[in-house]
């Protein structure tokens, strides 16, 4: 089994953090480092590594993050004014935290998707 990692720790309630919701399968919390106004982190209770490691049997969680994900942009306020929602996935796609989370962003304009590369 991979290791986990201080994810679990927050969705188990063993440290302490800002959680904004929990179920059964997700669990929500605001980021220690904001981007942006509006920076709410959403996590299976399952530790899935990376998105790389996502089956059938994790459909459930992930649609879940999603429908969570809407409700909470609702809340904070940002629903009107639209939000972005990214999934950072292995060395590539600069993960830091090999525990596969949502980031639900907004508040103000997140900016360009993307830094474009050269070769693009
Ligand atoms: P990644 O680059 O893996 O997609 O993003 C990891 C995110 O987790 C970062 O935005 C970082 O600020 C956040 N993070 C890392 N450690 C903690 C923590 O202990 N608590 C909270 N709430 N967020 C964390």
């Amino acid at each position: 089994m991979a290791t986990e990692t201080i994810f679990s720790k927050i969705i188990r309630k063993e440290i302490p953090s800002d959680i904004l919701y929990q179920d059964e399968l997700v669990t929500a919390f605001t980021d220690i480092n904001p981007a942006l106004p509006t920076h709410i982190l959403i996590v299976p209770n399952e530790h899935i590594p990376t998105s790389s490691d996502v089956t059938a049997a994790h459909e459930a969680a992930m649609g879940r993050m999603h429908t969570v994900a809407r409700k909470l942009a609702e809340q904070a306020g940002i629903a009107k004014d639209g939000y972005r929602l990214i999934i950072n996935c292995g060395e590539h796609g600069r993960q830091e935290v090999m525990h596969i989370h949502m980031h639900l962003l907004g508040g103000a304009d997140v900016g360009p998707m993307l830094v474009r590369q050269k070769a693009v």
